[in-house]
């Protein structure tokens, strides 16, 4: 199959709003794949070269993108810079000045997405000395052999700026009717996304073999599995209920960084919760998890700071400082951190997900029968009684946790679920305080007086799952400073598009910047009250009305720990709104 087949279908997808339209583009493009190529165009599709755990960067920087856009147009470099600042987006450029190229190329040898693909991976792979040079000569050659159209989406990939307006869930709802014409059997996709964490993988086992071999994809070691999720409760009380009033385990819940471990022998590697390998940065741990004297092992655990000298957990925030890309050695030195498991998925060839927690702890105490440096069980008690969970909950508050985690001792491990087997109780709740809560930023508008020049408010919303879309619930402009502006405005910089994304339902708002729902951003407010203006919950409570945050405040953290899909749920927002209005 060609690439510019592809790159006429991306010209479409950017143009559409709908959903739906997308989603049967995508369709279009599924149906008319081979088997060679299945995978590689699903991942085309996500803008990358393969699952996220594989971290297939390509690393171009935009300096030798526009070298090499002068080279394949004629221009000079100051001539595709003026250009590029002009227009805001290099595959624009490229569009544009690319336009009377092919009627003066003497060799024009069609671009097939295979050997896309293949050019781009190789760039992907290229380090060191001399890299700069190949990468330049790769990605001439795409350019010499593609229209402007084509051009501009190499471009756009390479730099990692292709915005189709679709989720993996879109991806996947596309994938099930290609393949086995029902969208209903989305569902059983998504199991095996969960324990794959691959759609390329998913498509090609699905276009060559069955959709029963889709349900059988097995939890395996180096693939990481999303990870399982935790409803929240407003007190103890509710969250017993939720266990039936019976017997429960309560745990620490740290303000760290989730972590999944995978060792087979000697091989360690470390993942986070949107599936990045951190392996480098904690490769103090990675000597401490060689220790375990296990063959092999898929575990779960919170890291965290910790103060050397007084044993306190420390926030998250110092955290952040070993996610560094340089230095990396100096960060393991000034700030060590303390590994808490809490869960093991897999152990001795076997995949233990199935078995309840019960029997999943002892395992990992079994595990972790001898006493490590930087590892230890997660801070666990069996409870039954609120006055039992309370008393837990102020030790674990004195000790630098958020709060606790409830969890059912015969659930299985339900991976990428959001369920009440797993419940959240922060230390806010009981104040009957609001909590944080976590939302995406969708639209921006610049700011007035001190903030000219500057986003002045962001506009935010939170997550529907079942219909994969985001519903607007504030504007926020306090708790900036300055620098986690400049930080923020960076960040969304790669994710600014034309048009409203398709999956934010946002009403007549009108935003002079809209974003791809990409960046999560904690915020704290007092009270949650409904609003004409925004549409979480629209309608649900009070026609015409959705629900808005009041008063909302950024925290100051960033969430770069979670993706737009774990932003706080509407049915999280409506029930923390009907809570409010009881405890009135
Ligand atoms: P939240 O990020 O507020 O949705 O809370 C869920 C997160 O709490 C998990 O993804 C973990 O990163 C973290 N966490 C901290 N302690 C625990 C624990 N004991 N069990 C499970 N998750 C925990």
């Amino acid at each position: 199959m060609y690439f510019l087949e592809l790159a006429e279908i991306f010209e479409k997808m950017e143009q559409t709003t709908s959903r739906l339209e997308l989603t049967n583009h995508l369709v279009y493009i599924l149906k008319k794949t081979t088997s060679v190529i299945i995978d590689k165009i699903v991942y085309l599709i996500q803008g990358k070269l393969g699952p996220d755990y594989q971290s297939k960067q390509l690393g171009v920087a935009d300096k030798v993108v526009i070298k090499s856009l002068a080279l394949a147009s004629g221009y000079s470099v100051n001539e595709v810079q003026i250009k590029y600042n002009e227009i805001g987006d290099i595959g624009d450029v490229a569009y544009e000045i690319l336009k009377s190229k092919l009627q003066t190329t003497l060799f024009y040898e069609k671009l097939t997405i295979e050997r896309l693909y293949n050019t781009l991976l190789r760039i992907s792979e290229l380090t060191g000395s001399g890299s700069i040079e190949l990468k330049l000569k790769y990605i001439n050659s795409l350019l010499n052999n593609s229209t402007n159209l084509e051009s501009k989406f190499i471009l756009k990939l390479i730099l990692g700026n292709l915005r189709l307006g679709i989720a993996d869930f879109t991806v996947l709802d596309a994938i099930a009717i290609a393949f086995t014409g029902d969208k209903k059997n989305r569902k059983i996709l998504e199991r095996a996304y969960n324990v794959s964490s691959d759609l390329g993988k998913i498509a090609r086992i699905l276009f060559d073999g069955s959709i029963d071999e889709v349900k059988s994809i097995p939890i395996s070691i180096f693939v990481p599995v999303r990870p399982m999720l935790a409803e929240r409760a407003s007190d103890a009380e509710e969250a017993l209920k939720k266990m039936n009033g019976k017997m429960c385990y309560a745990e620490y819940k740290i303000d760290g960084e989730r972590i999944q471990i995978h060792k087979h022998n000697n091989r360690i590697e470390l993942y986070t919760r949107n599936l990045e390998n951190v392996t480098n940065n904690f490769s103090d741990l990675v000597h401490e998890i060689e220790k375990i004297n296990s063959k092999d092992l898929i575990a779960e655990g919170e890291i965290v700071s910790v103060d050397l000298i007084t044993g306190r957990f420390l926030p998250f925030q110092s955290l952040m400082h070993r996610r560094r890309k340089y230095n990396i050695e100096d960060a393991i030195k000034d700030y060590p951190v303390l590994l808490n498991l809490f869960d093991i998925l897999y152990y001795d060839n076997q995949d233990k997900t199935n078995l309840p927690f019960s029997t999943r702890r002892k395992i990992l105490e079994e595990v972790l029968s001898f006493k490590h440096d930087k590892i230890k069980l997660i801070n666990q008690k069996t409870v039954a009684k609120v006055e039992e969970i309370d008393k837990f909950m102020t030790k674990a508050i004195e000790n630098g946790c958020e709060g606790l985690m409830i969890k059912n001792p015969n659930s299985t491990y339900r991976a990428g679920a959001r369920e009440w087997a797993w419940i959240k109780l922060k230390k806010e709740y009981s104040n009957k305080l609001l909590d944080t809560i976590d939302l995406v930023i969708v639209g921006a508008i610049f700011g007035k007086g001190r903030r000219v020049g500057k986003y002045g408010a962001l506009l935010l919303a939170s997550y529907e799952p079942d219909e994969d879309t985001f519903y607007t619930i504030c504007k926020v402009g306090t708790g900036f400073t300055d620098e986690i502006l400049d930080e923020i405005s960076k960040k969304l910089k790669n994710h600014i598009i034309e048009n409203k994304n398709p999956r934010v339902i946002s009403g007549e708002i009108k935003m002079d910047v809209w974003f791809e729902p990409k960046i999560v951003i904690e915020t704290f407010s007092p009270e949650i009250t409904l609003s004409p203006i925004y549409t979480t919950s629209i309608d649900k409570i009070k026609k015409g009305y959705g629900l808005a945050l009041r008063f909302p405040k950024f925290t100051g953290k960033i969430r770069e720990d979670k993706n737009a899909e774990d932003s706080t749920t509407i049915k999280e927002i409506e029930n923390i709104y009907k809570k409010q209005l009881k405890s009135i």
